[in-house]
């Protein structure tokens, strides 16, 4: 066998490249230790960046519209209200661990988003965070739940409990034991199973940072973690041997929450939402409240916001007929990217589903609002004012960034490649195949990084 022809892709989820290549670096000795014979940059995420879809598009080479979800919860029709949770269910194309298994190579693939319920593919799968219930069979085969629990002494989770808990001291513990048991798991399958492939992805690193990031997430407890993580690699890299391959990549970034932007108390104040009555109190839209024969555009909150059009023929009570959605969406996002609130500057910036992905399949929003960059949430609640400035809940003060993390360590590899600039998430899938010398197929949305 050849050098490489092995590889190992370590996902942390939400892992910030300011804090892995940057002066702060300087404790991570395993990382530092091998940027220098690694190529590595900040990796472009999704449009929107969150979990549900990028870490999909990152192991599938494909957009959101292409996949056709949009985040961790879309419309099932255009029924108001109708939404659901998207699952394994809705990956409709190849991720990487099938085109391997196609070719008679054997992956272990634990923890990836959207993986539960398990498809088989002669490989072994341990589900992520997204598993309803670990009583339920969140691994393939079925007995590696068994092994698991024997290598972990029962002790492993998919996730910590309530990550946006006031408890930080029990959040702390839970984020350690979850990674230390993680770990443990990957470290026995390493040696124990058979593979080419073997994916990995840890949510500690995007769990602290909700907890724990503050103002920029230079504290104690997020460094501390870092460290923590840090050395984990260095025991991985011990049981890799020099033919394997270690990628190191996260699904976004991390940021500051500084503000919430009320979107739907917006749309309201500009006559686009209508609402049978005054809401007496704050709290989440709720479709029976909406007069639906007289609204145009509603939305739904999260890192980033979604708005919807109440369209003639499509929703059960639209309004905007179907020729006039262009004007009206440019006409509205042109409002909102110059909208303020108070004395917040928003500069909130749309995007269209049809111009930024190469195909539309499903049902998306039909426009996606990032405000001030990601450093204000955009909330769905009706009821209080345009915009809350500061987290408003302490309980979680990151929000997502638009760039995650790439390191790809080869051992032997001479030095004279390191920093790049221009990586996508889209890049991942070509990447690989390209390197394990299977065909990539025809369009995939990135490119091979050389
Ligand atoms: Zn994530």
């Amino acid at each position: 066998m050849n050098k490489g022809d092995k590889l190992f892709i370590l996902g942390l989820d939400c892992l910030a490249p300011e804090l892995v290549f940057g002066e702060s670096a300087k404790d991570l000795k395993n990382i530092s230790g091998i940027l220098d014979k690694s190529i590595y940059g900040e990796l472009k995420s999704t449009c929107p960046p969150i979990t549900v879809p990028a870490w999909m598009s990152m192991f599938t080479g494909r957009d959101p519209g292409e996949l056709g979800f949009y985040g961790f919860k879309d419309r099932r029709s255009f029924g108001y209200g109708d939404s659901y949770l998207l699952n394994s269910a809705a990956v409709k194309e190849p991720v990487l661990w099938e085109y391997f298994a196609q070719k008679g190579m054997k992956s272990v693939v634990i923890g990836v988003p959207q993986t539960y319920p398990p498809k088989p593919f002669g490989g072994v799968l341990v589900c992520s965070f997204l598993t309803p219930d670990t009583d339920l069979e969140y691994t393939h085969p079925p007995y590696i739940k068994e092994e698991i629990n024997r290598i972990t002494g029962g002790k492993y989770m998919i996730d910590v409990d309530n990550f946006r808990t006031q408890d930080k001291d029990a959040l702390l513990d839970q984020i350690y034991s979850m990674t230390e048991n993680r770990f443990k798991v990957i470290s026995d399958f390493i040696g124990s199973k058979d593979w080419n492939l073997f994916i990995a992805v840890e949510m500690g690193v995007d769990r602290i940072h909700h907890g724990f990031w503050g103002k920029d997430g230079q504290n104690d407890r997020i460094k501390g973690y870092y460290r923590y993580i840090d050395e984990q690699i260095g025991k991985l890299l011990e049981k890799l041997d020099d033919r394997t391959g270690l990628m190191i990549v996260s699904d976004h970034g991390a940021r500051s929450n500084r503000g919430t932007f009320n979107i739907n108390n917006w749309l309201i104040e500009n006559g686009y939402l209508v609402l049978r009555g005054r809401p007496a109190e704050q709290g989440r839209l709720d479709p029976n409240t909406v007069d639906w024969k007289k609204t145009r555009a509603w939305a739904e909150g999260g890192y980033y916001g979604k708005i919807f059009l109440n369209v003639k023929g499509r929703e059960p009570v639209g309004k905007i007929k179907k020729k006039e959605i262009a004007k009206f969406k440019e006409r509205l996002a042109c409002e909102l990217e110059t909208a303020g609130a108070g004395e917040a500057e928003l500069k909130n910036r749309c995007f269209f589903p049809e111009q930024i992905y190469r195909r539309v399949n499903g049902i998306p929003p039909d426009i996606i609002v990032y405000s001030r960059d990601l450093s204000f949430r955009v909330s769905g609640c009706t009821g209080g004012g345009l915009f809350v400035k500061g987290a408003a809940d302490l309980s979680d003060s990151a929000n997502h960034s638009e760039h995650g993390v790439y390191i790809d360590y080869l051992p032997g590899r001479t030095s004279g490649n390191g920093y790049k600039e221009g990586l996508s998430i889209y890049d991942v899938v070509p990447t690989v195949l390209e390197r394990f010398k299977m065909e990539a197929g025809s369009g995939f949305r990135g490119r091979v990084i050389p």
